[in-house]
């Protein structure tokens, strides 16, 4: 029995185009791209047509792209970065209520170093507060870091709201986002979100794992992580993953390419299982916010831990998670959740069902048809 792979929010199938691209430049441009000989400028050229793909999904000039080796390093390099660059102008770091543990992380290591970090809150509909957010954007903020598109439940926060709110109160403060989950799915050029530092993630549209960038929307103030040979613009030392950049470059403009036509698929499959799964008994759909990404489905279903109601959804070939990965493996309840106002019984009972480009109809309705049946089951054992 074939299976059925729910669970791209994680991470994705590479595209066949993306494979290809990525197989070619393994073998051709094996040569270091810093080196002045035509082998290594043929490899410099491939890197900057990557970064040129890039730059023009984001509508950025190609230098203010800064390649890593995935979402994580990104996010570490733009969080970490500007905070500490910023330093002598002031102490406070404003973090979102619902952001992954890669900027909670990095958040955690800026208190640690005398940072004083602050995290936004959540209104009762499940958005961001921004009477909230406007209080506690004083005037010493270095850093706003808001998440673009949640990961556990596909909430869309208004970071242009956000960044306008900043300027204003905060004329310091850098404004970061982590958009892993919104590119390639929804616009995120940055003079459109009016933010000055984005961080996005091949793997999560159908492009290699570890394979990332920081995108700037202009030269500023940024304390690199790594020190070495200068690449990156002397941002990131360290000879750059040529063939990785490449398919992140190619998976990106194809992304972006197949952009509008998969937000209505997604939306339409979405509705396709929503309508079957809302039969099921006791199960609940969690849907914060007036906006979120179509691809995201996210489902509370009380009387089992998530990872009870995974095992028996796999017996049935139907592969989902937890709401979120990372998580997946921990004890620790998703703070996400959490920040919703879910008790720690219902976090604990929260499943997530994420699309890919690839997803069609047929695997819905087996999706739907495991999750029928093992409602069924279980009725069953409990009788
Ligand atoms: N930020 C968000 C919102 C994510 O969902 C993820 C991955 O799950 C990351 C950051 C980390 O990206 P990567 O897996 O490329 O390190």
């Amino acid at each position: 029995m074939k299976h059925v792979y729910l669970d791209h929010a994680a991470s994705t199938p590479l595209d066949p185009r993306v494979r290809e691209a990525l197989a070619a430049a393994l073998d051709e441009h094996y040569a270091n791209p810093s080196s002045r000989h035509p082998l290594g400028l043929a490899a410099s050229q491939a890197l900057a047509r990557a970064r040129r793909q890039v730059a023009t999904a984001l509508l950025v000039e190609p230098r203010r792209v800064v390649f890593t080796s995935g979402g994580t390093e990104a996010v570490n390099l733009g969080v970490l970065g500007l905070a500490r660059a910023a330093r002598a102008r002031g102490r406070r770091v404003v973090i979102g209520p619902t952001e992954h543990a890669c900027v909670r992380g990095a958040a955690a290591a800026l208190a640690r170093e005398g940072f004083e970090v602050v995290t936004l809150r959540l209104d009762r509909a499940g958005e961001l507060d921004l009477e909230d957010a406007e209080a506690k954007l004083t005037a010493d903020t270095v850093l706003v870091a808001q998440m673009r598109a949640n990961n556990e439940f596909g909430t869309l926060y208004p970071v242009e709201q956000l960044a306008r709110l900043a300027r204003r109160r905060a004329p310091h403060a850098r404004v970061f986002v982590d958009a892993v989950q919104a590119v390639g799915k929804l616009d995120c050029a940055l003079s459109e979100l009016g933010v000055d530092a984005l961080a996005l993630s091949a793997h999560k549209f159908h492009g290699p794992k570890g394979a990332g960038a920081l995108v700037l929307a202009a030269d500023l103030p940024l304390e690199p992580l790594q020190h070495g040979g200068g690449q990156e613009q002397g941002l990131r030392s360290g000879t750059e993953n040529v063939a990785a950049c490449v398919g992140l470059g190619l998976a990106l403009e194809l992304a972006e390419a197949a952009r509008a036509t998969q937000v209505q698929r997604w939306s339409a499959l979405r509705d396709r299982l929503v309508q079957r799964l809302t039969r099921i008994d006791g199960l609940r759909l969690l849907e914060p916010g007036a906006r979120r990404l179509p691809s995201i489905v996210s489902i509370l279903w009380p009387g089992a831990p998530a990872q009870v109601r995974i095992n028996h959804l796999e017996r049935h070939g139907v592969f989902v998670s937890a709401a979120s990965a990372c998580q997946a493996g921990k004890r620790e309840l998703s703070p996400a959740l959490l920040a919703l106002g879910l008790s720690d019984d219902e976090a604990r009972s929260t499943l997530r069902v994420s699309m890919g480009r690839t997803s069609d109809e047929s695997d819905i309705d087996r999706a739907a048809q495991a999750f029928e049946s093992v409602a069924q089951e279980l009725e069953h054992a409990a009788r």
